[in-house]
């Protein structure tokens, strides 16, 4: 207003723009010496960038859509297509150029290849951290999970949402930015970096940031597809995702089932050669930087077989009855698995297990160094769900018996370092004791937030929409780190783990990795990196230079 000649700004606003024009606003502004570099880069919400990097809603189509329902934004995007009901389906639809969407009431890790041939996955269970939102952001595909109104009825393939039934073949629209579910086909546009102004932004953020920014992947496309977005090394690959494949799973299965350590060895020296060859082309992905490999973490019985055929083959397998290995299946039941058998208590019972993933790390590694003098891989084994140092040295104990028999076999001068998670939060408040064997720590926030709050990373969703109703929690805590309560015990063994070796590495590789806010925790506690799903290290960049220049 003007009021006697003089000019008041009664309110201002932040001018609202996509993601494209915000990075080219931001350029042009540093080129018209309006900003500094610094100012520009703090002007782009880090998240937006997601819309460069996914496909989105055309935003006519968008804005006259309404949302049937709407869940968890578990991995951004947009994704339309036909309805599918099983893994199978969306496989053999997709092959034959149809676009399709895969709705499960969760995924499984044998889900795997119909996600890959998915346009979006929608799961009626699950969190932040489940299956579907962890490999679907791996992949970088949509995905909306935990839509518990979803009333399914898989063995007849439709579902019903508010009303109205939808059946295989039926469009829907997902969009994994927001959770909105839509009951028809909207269209898509697909991602764009181009232009330039992208990589400007990238580079910038490069130049300011000190936190290094890693990925969380363990196939060579994502490990790939991250280095190509900048990630600077692996800060974890789960192992396990490595099994389901149909040539191994048979085999971890025998590894499951077996009497005596003379099988189980017997079943992991098949494995071992498919793990080596694995872990070589990670190392050749990521053209010597750093490969943090996680040993054996989740509970044994999500391997064995459900369907009555898998059984029986297994059964004729390892010479038993059908009987013996539904018992053996039944007695592989945990009223808490996420509490359970898992992790490291694994490598406790079965070290030979240890050993195989031990010596498939180090051959691998001096071959691909044999092969590349010039990259000096040095592998990182990281021992998961440690709560206590005797466990970690017993783990370890078999890793480095294991691995310097090897490197001196082959004559090789390979450098390897062992280290853990930090996930468990006996192991955050003993830090200073685990750091005297561990050379690094990886905090694995996903388990660390599960445990802290007491309540699972799985099933947390069926009542967390109450909590924000009725503003007890603001976010959800498997997404954005709470710094309050979690937070204090990252920085408690942060600061711990550096008095006992100060040149420790520390990094984050729980979802929170991605997640800006978490990003500046991160760096503002001293971590040396912060790891994430590959779609996310772009954001992962800014994020991270956005933190150094506010703290500077
Ligand atoms: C974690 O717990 O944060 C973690 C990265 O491991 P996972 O999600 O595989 O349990
Ligand atoms: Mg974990």
């Amino acid at each position: 207003t003007v009021e006697h000649g003089k000019l008041y700004m009664l309110q201002t606003r932040n001018g609202k723009r996509t993601a494209t024009a915000a990075i080219k606003i931001a350029c042009d502004l540093i080129d018209e010496g309006m900003k500094t570099e610094e100012e520009a880069l703090l002007m782009i919400d880090p998240k937006q960038l997601d819309a460069l990097l996914h496909p989105q809603f055309d935003a006519a189509a968008l804005k006259a859509a309404t949302p049937v329902a709407s869940a968890l934004a578990a991995s951004p995007g947009a994704a339309c297509g036909k309805i599918v009901f099983t893994a199978e389906d969306a496989v053999e639809q997709g092959q034959a150029g149809e676009k399709v969407v895969l709705v499960r009431l969760e995924t499984s890790p044998e889900d795997i290849e119909g996600m890959h041939f998915s346009q979006g996955i929608l799961t009626v269970r699950g969190g932040m951290t489940s299956h579907a939102a962890v490999v679907a952001r791996g992949m970088g595909t949509c995905c909306v999970s935990g839509c518990g109104a979803i009333k399914m009825d898989e063995a007849n393939k439709k579902f019903t949402l508010n009303g109205r039934e939808y059946h295989e073949g039926d469009y829907i629209s997902l969009d994994g930015t927001t959770g909105n579910i839509y009951g028809e086909a909207l269209p898509t546009v697909p991602a764009s970096t181009e232009g330039g102004y992208f990589g400007r932004i990238m580079e910038l953020s490069d130049k300011y940031r000190t936190l290094q920014v890693r990925t969380n992947a363990d196939t060579p496309k994502d490990a790939a597809q991250a280095v190509a977005f900048g990630a600077e090394g692996i800060g974890l690959c789960r192992t396990e995702h490595m099994f389901f494949d149909p040539d191994r799973i048979a085999a971890i299965r025998e590894m499951i089932c077996s009497d005596t350590v003379e099988q189980r060895k017997a079943a992991l020296s098949k494995l071992e050669p498919m793990q080596q060859g694995d872990f070589e082309k990670l190392y050749e992905a990521l053209e010597g930087k750093h490969v943090n490999i996680r040993f054996l973490d989740p509970p044994l019985h999500e391997f064995v077989p459900t369907e009555e055929k898998d059984i029986e083959l297994l059964a004729e397998a390892q010479g038993k009855t059908v009987e013996d290995i539904k018992a053996i299946i039944a007695g592989l039941h945990e009223f808490n698995p996420m509490m359970g058998h898992r992790g490291c208590r694994l490598a406790v019972t079965y070290p030979e297990i240890a050993e195989m993933q031990t010596e498939a790390v180090i051959k691998a590694a001096i071959k691909v160094n044999k092969a590349h003098p010039d990259w000096h891989i040095v592998p990182e084994i990281m021992i998961p769900l440690v709560g206590e140092i005797k466990e970690l040295k017993f783990v370890k104990k078999t890793v480095v018996e294991t691995a310097d028999r090897i490197i001196a076999e082959e004559g090789a001068d390979l450098k390897y370092k062992v280290g853990t998670m930090i996930e468990i939060p006996r192991a955050a408040l003993t830090a200073d004791k685990i750091a005297e064997e561990a050379e690094f720590f990886s905090f694995g926030t996903n388990d660390l937030t599960q445990m802290t709050f007491g309540f699972s990373r799985d099933d947390a969703g069926k009542f967390l929409g109450s909590y924000y109703e009725n503003k007890i929690y603001e976010n959800d805590p498997f997404a954005r780190l709470d710094q309050e309560g979690v937070g204090q015990l990252v920085k408690l063994a942060a600061e711990k783990g550096k008095s006992v070796r100060p040149d420790i590495v520390l990094g984050i590789c729980g979802e929170h990795g991605g997640d800006p806010t978490t990003i500046e925790f991160c760096h503002n506690v001293g971590l040396t990196y912060v790891s994430c799903s590959p779609f996310r290290v772009p954001i992962a960049r800014l994020a991270a230079a956005q933190a150094a220049i506010k703290q500077k």
